[in-house]
């Protein structure tokens, strides 16, 4: 494997909880090319990276010189050309999420220079709210959306529904507290599945995404009544989630967004 191919640098990993990271990388030698917020990219590292200790064993890779490339959503706005960020989950037992663990600062990396993906607010009208829900690693292309461009630079309200099993899983959560404190028209509302687990009593939502929807969450926090006419909802991350979004929105007479036939369900699916 030419060093080359490992065309970045991880500059810094943050770790959120044992299982999740945001990693940022610098491109070596090339420039961050304009992307929009909600895109993704795509990492690889050759099968002969070390995985990280905390991981399942793999059986032997066929070529491991060869590259194992996987997608993530950009979590870094685009105007920030200093590096790139994403937002990712460890699968113990997957290919590559256990070797981007095992990287450290100044770790070299493949960072696509091919940035893609239609799960963007393009095509969402200027006057329509927007309600965001996400699971885990999900929040990844929503916080690219809040740090392009401030909600509060606009009259439409959002609403960021953010599920976890556990309070320490929701990822960025001082920074989504302080947009919140600081535009009117921007709802936060994190939610965990398993409260019993909590070491110090939690005072926020719990239960799942759909069970929050069903039960108003939305209207009951921001005053938004949200109809297909007036708001646009984004689904991201476990796909089960999206599934069940997905019907329930559809009964309530949304439909889901194509190029060819525009819609109010834009869903990206991580697996
Ligand atoms: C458009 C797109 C954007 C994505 N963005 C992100 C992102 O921002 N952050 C991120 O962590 N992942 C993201 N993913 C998932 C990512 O591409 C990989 O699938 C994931 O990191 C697992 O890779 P792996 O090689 O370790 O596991 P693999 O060996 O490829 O094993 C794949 C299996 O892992 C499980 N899996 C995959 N992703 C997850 C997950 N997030 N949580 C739990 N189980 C999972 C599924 O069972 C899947 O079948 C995205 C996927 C797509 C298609």
């Amino acid at each position: 494997m030419a060093d080359s191919t490992l065309n970045a640098v991880v500059s810094q990993k943050i770790k959120v909880s044992p299982g999740l990271i945001i990693l940022r990388v610098v491109p070596d030698g090339w420039v961050l090319p304009d992307y929009k917020a909600g895109q993704f990219t795509v990492l690889g590292l050759p099968g002969t990276a070390p995985r990280h200790l905390f991981s399942d064993q793999e059986e032997a890779l066929g070529t491991p010189e060869n590259l194992i490339k996987r997608a993530y959503s950009i979590s870094s706005a685009s105007r920030n050309k200093e590096y790139i960020e994403f937002y990712i989950t460890m699968v113990r037992s997957g290919a590559l999420t256990p070797r981007i663990f095992a990287l450290e600062t100044g770790s070299r990396i493949f960072l696509s220079q091919k940035f893609t993906g239609v799960f963007t607010l393009e095509m969402t009208g200027s006057e329509s709210n927007i309600v965001l829900l996400g699971t885990g690693t999900g929040l990844a292309p929503y916080m690219s959306m809040l740090r392009e461009d401030l909600p509060c630079n606009s009259n439409r309200k959002y609403i960021i529904v953010h599920g976890a099993r556990h309070s320490w899983d929701l990822g960025y959560r001082s920074e989504l507290i302080t947009i919140a404190n600081v535009c009117n028209n921007f709802t936060y509302i994190p939610a965990i599945t398993r409260p019993e687990l909590e070491h110090i009593p939690w005072g926020g939502q719990s239960g799942y995404i759909q069970d929050l929807w069903k039960n108003g969450i939305i209207q009951t926090k921001s005053g938004l009544e949200p109809t297909p006419d007036n708001t646009h909802i984004f689904l991201c991350g476990n796909p089960s989630m999206i599934d069940i979004m997905v019907k329930l929105l559809e009964s309530d007479g949304y439909k889901e967004h194509s190029k060819k036939s525009p819609g109010q369900i834009h869903l990206e699916r991580y697996w």
